[in-house]
């Protein structure tokens, strides 16, 4: 553990468990970042949650700032999704048939996301970009694709090249096991940078199925997309026959309901989506134009399957969060709060000396520990990653819960009050105070 000052958590328990764990398990987790590799210490186990407070097995509280890495954009359990899941629960789990909540998800979503005119459901967002990818190359009958540096989309073989948050945190540059052949046709850009992908286009005649990017990026920290990038993407992928794609499983129905291409009026030709629209049970999602999505098996030849894809349980969570968040003035009041603390993150930072740069869209934030602005992966690399694990573990011993990683973007919930807000504040000013 790092020594921080004041260290009067009891996490005895949580300690206890995870040390069974990491005999049970790889890692003693069943997904990297959670084991708080990068920011050092253990991770703490939760026990329950609860609108925007988690309790771990010691009885601790903690103001959450995760919400499960995204879904629990309406606060923790909320008693209308709990009322409706129950209700779903005893007419059975999983059909394996077609179920009419399918196409009430599925409306919800067309008619919220711009690009969207018809959608499959997976069961996550890995799922969703791995389905978007062979989508691509079938529909254009190109196998190259170009990412950005730092974004992530998921775990499939050909995105793991400078895949972001979970592979950067870890130092693991890319992953044994993945064939070189595989990612021989992943073409890396740094983000914000249209000259870069122009270029690639120019080396790549006629080969390149399309563009896929986090139109705001949540999975290197937090980076904006600067005026002009987004629409450039759009002008180019047109320009060369490729296709555009929004990975939009984390900026989805959290940035504005029809997500970040609603925000900022570029529409992509296909859309992945995940965590938001699953309300806390496993969905993912892709969609976008109708001659594109008609390809996808057994409407068209691209093949794509899933056993437990669009079951009863996790169309209602998703219903039922997509109806809470559709509603007169949602996205303003969390936009409200946002804006409230970064801004006083990014005060009491410099209020004690510490190089900062932060922001915030809709209901997600991140900020870096060092002179900004950061505007693509290897700017984002100069933030302060070890005075960033002294600030998240003296922020525990406050109560405050943040990603266990610098390059994790940040999520705030309709649940969380004025009054959270305020105790973040306060504990952020004492920590910022106590970790220089
Ligand atoms: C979380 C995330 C994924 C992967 O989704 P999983 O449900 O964890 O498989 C893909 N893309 C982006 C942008 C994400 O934030």
């Amino acid at each position: 553990m790092l020594p921080v000052t004041g260290n009067s958590l009891d996490t005895s328990n949580s300690q206890e468990i995870f040390r069974a764990a990491q005999e049970l398990m790889p890692g003693g987790v069943s997904s990297p970042v959670r084991a708080f590799k990068s920011v050092g210490g253990q991770p703490i186990v939760f026990d329950r949650v609860k609108g925007s407070y988690a309790w771990d097995v010691d009885g601790n509280r903690y103001i959450d700032y995760v919400g499960s890495w995204g879904p629990a954009i309406c606060g923790h359990t909320h008693p209308e999704v709990i009322a409706a899941l129950q209700e779903t629960l005893e007419k059975g789990t999983s059909f394996g048939a077609p179920c009419e909540l399918e196409n009430k998800l599925a409306e919800k979503v067309i008619n919220a996301v711009p690009s969207v005119e018809m959608v499959r459901f997976v069961n996550s967002g890995t799922e969703a970009c791995m389905a978007v990818l062979r989508l691509m190359r079938a529909f254009t009958g190109r196998e190259k694709v170009i990412k950005f540096e730092g974004c992530y989309h998921g775990h499939a073989d050909m995105f793991l090249v400078k895949a972001g948050s979970g592979v950067a945190t870890l130092g693991l540059p890319d992953s044994p096991g993945v064939p070189r052949s595989t990612t021989a046709n992943t073409l890396t850009a740094p983000y914000n940078d249209l000259e870069a992908v122009k270029e690639l286009f120019a080396e790549n005649p006629d080969a390149i199925s399309g563009v896929i990017l986090e139109p705001v990026v949540g999975n290197a920290g937090f980076i904006t997309p600067e005026p002009g990038f987004l629409e450039g993407l759009r002008e180019l992928t047109k320009e060369n026959g490729a296709l555009l794609v929004f990975d939009e499983v984390m900026t989805g129905f959290r940035i504005s309901y029809g997500g970040a291409q609603a925000r900022f009026g570029v529409t992509p030709d296909l859309t992945t989506m995940g965590k938001v629209i699953g309300g806390g049970l496993p969905v993912g999602a892709y969609g976008g134009r109708a001659d594109i999505m008609s390809m996808v098996a057994p409407a068209g030849a691209m093949y794509q399957a899933g056993t437990l894809s669009g079951n009863p349980l996790a169309m209602t969570a998703g219903i039922k969060t997509l109806d809470l968040l559709n509603q007169e003035g949602t996205y303003d009041r969390l936009e409200t709060t946002t804006q409230r603390l970064i801004k006083g993150i990014v005060e009491s930072a410099k209020a004690a000396g510490i190089p900062i740069t932060g922001s915030s869209i809709g209901g997600m934030f991140g900020f870096y520990l060092c002179e900004g602005p950061v505007r693509n992966f290897e700017e984002a690399k100069g933030t302060d990653t070890e005075l960033f694990g002294k600030l998240h573990r003296a922020m525990l011993e406050k109560g405050v819960y943040l990603a266990p990683s610098a390059f994790e973007a940040g999520f705030t919930s309709l649940a969380h009050s004025e009054a959270d807000i305020d105790a973040t504040l306060q504990a952020f000013e004492e920590c910022f105070a106590s970790v220089t």
